[in-house]
């Protein structure tokens, strides 16, 4: 049920070895949201918070959203629901496939309908969602990868996580943060808590083009952020999804290295950017940073060669 949910899963602060990051004199210490359940995986999570919470305010009893057959998102929801015993709903892109997240979307227990692409991409008219609601009049709506102000809220906690555990780690502070953006939400989510106080880099896994900047620009408008220090880099290496051999050699050699699984669409972009922009010499050494791992490990799975 919605109304027992009172979960503050822990995401366990770890150093990063890396050869590069050593030779540089930067220090990374990554966040692992992958590490927060054996279900639920990644900011997904986070971004969930706040819609739960809205849904149980207004007396829903389960969710509703919207995803591809490879969504860390929808993964997230219907792993929640399975979790806390929720009923929910998925509503995917294109046709019938049999994918590893889809598989568990229906071994957790998700009612899952397939729109077409046609289907799919009228999910911002203004009409596509009261079909829906009468269908599911019991179920409250989720936008596409939880975003929004909602979305980026409930990844406001993530700074408080760090703080607890900076003195395990045998640091005072630390100078900013790193992570992937698909939409922006989660690193809007850290600006809002930061308040300007440490600058956020985002490393674009999708083109610059997507409009990821006005999205976060609304979300802080919108959040009312003072002092809203953060930088989108481009990591997306030619397209969402596109992965290169110089991306996967430095995934393997990375997570054999360094002990952390990665995948080759938001995390392994993001090393790989971070990676670019040491050996540019543009943190000086000395530099703390504390890496996001936004999860997504199970998508991979459809990757697998
Ligand atoms: C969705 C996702 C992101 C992007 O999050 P945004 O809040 O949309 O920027 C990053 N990493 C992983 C693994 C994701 O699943």
């Amino acid at each position: 049920m919605l109304a027992c949910i009172d979960w503050h899963p822990h995401a366990p602060l770890e150093p990063l070895n890396l050869d590069w990051l050593a030779r540089a004199g930067v220090e990374v210490a990554v966040l692992r949201l992958d590490l927060i359940d054996p279900l639920i995986s990644g900011n997904k999570w986070f971004k969930l918070t706040e819609h739960l919470a809205a849904a149980r305010q207004l007396g829903a009893e389960g969710l509703i959203s919207l995803g591809g057959a490879h969504s860390n998102h929808l993964h997230a929801l219907a792993a929640a629901g399975k979790r806390f015993g929720f009923p929910c709903v998925g509503l995917l892109r294109g046709h019938p496939v049999q994918t590893p997240t889809v598989r568990d979307l229906l071994d957790f227990g998700m009612e899952l309908h397939w729109l077409g692409y046609g289907g799919y991409r009228a999910r911002h008219a203004p009409d596509f969602w009261a079909p829906w609601r009468r269908r599911y009049p019991h179920l409250h709506g989720v936008p596409e990868g939880g975003g929004g102000l909602k979305g980026a809220r409930g990844c406001a906690v993530l700074p408080g996580s760090v703080r607890e555990q900076l003195p395990a780690l045998g640091w005072d502070d630390y100078h900013g943060w790193w992570l992937a953006a698909g939409t922006g939400t989660t690193l809007a989510g850290l600006v809002l808590a930061e308040a300007g106080q440490r600058p956020v880099y985002g490393a674009l896994a999708v083109p610059a083009d997507h409009g990821v900047a006005s999205l976060v620009a609304t979300i802080l408008e919108e959040g009312g952020a003072v002092g809203s220090a953060f930088e989108l880099i481009d990591a997306s290496r030619g397209g969402f999804a596109k992965v290169d051999p110089q991306l996967q050699d430095f995934i393997a050699r990375s997570e054999q290295q360094g002990g952390v699984p990665l995948e080759p669409l938001y995390t392994g972009k993001a090393l790989l950017a971070l990676w670019e922009r040491v050996s540019a010499g543009r943190f000086a050494p000395g530099t703390r940073l504390v890496f996001v791992h936004t999860g997504g490990l199970q998508g991979r799975r459809g990757f697998a060669p």
